[in-house]
């Protein structure tokens, strides 16, 4: 059994109930595809807004790195993240990518996604 979790953007809140990446992850489709019936989705997790509403940098805020503790600890193997970690013209959020860093920095693999994308 493996620990897998998400990383989502925080502003996706406002208008995603998380349905597709639930709905990949119980079907293991899309970019879940290939794991074992036993995994368990034990971390969805956030950015913590953009520096407009949050000036902190990620690799500073502590609440942030609490996050990433909680999912070593937790012992989660894989973050997938979400495609709203992309903005309309298809590129990467820097303060998104700065915490895939972070995480990948800590033993945790990233995988960019989690359903297709339309
Ligand atoms: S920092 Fe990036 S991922 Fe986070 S809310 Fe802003 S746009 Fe979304």
């Amino acid at each position: 059994m493996i620990k897998i979790g998400t990383l989502t953007c925080l502003h996706s809140n406002n208008v995603c109930a998380r349905v597709g990446c639930l709905k990949a992850f119980q079907n293991r489709s899309d970019f879940f595809d290939g794991y074992s019936p036993d995994t368990l989705l034990g971390a969805m997790m956030t950015c913590n807004g953009c520096k407009s509403v949050n000036p902190k940098e990620p690799d500073v805020d502590e609440e942030i790195l609490e996050k990433i503790d909680r999912l070593v600890s937790e012992e989660i193997k894989v973050v997938h993240v979400g495609a709203c970690r992309l903005d309309r013209e298809k590129k990467e959020c820097p303060r998104i990518a700065k915490i895939c860093e972070m995480i990948e920095s800590r033993g945790i693999q990233v995988v960019r996604g989690t359903h297709r994308e339309s």
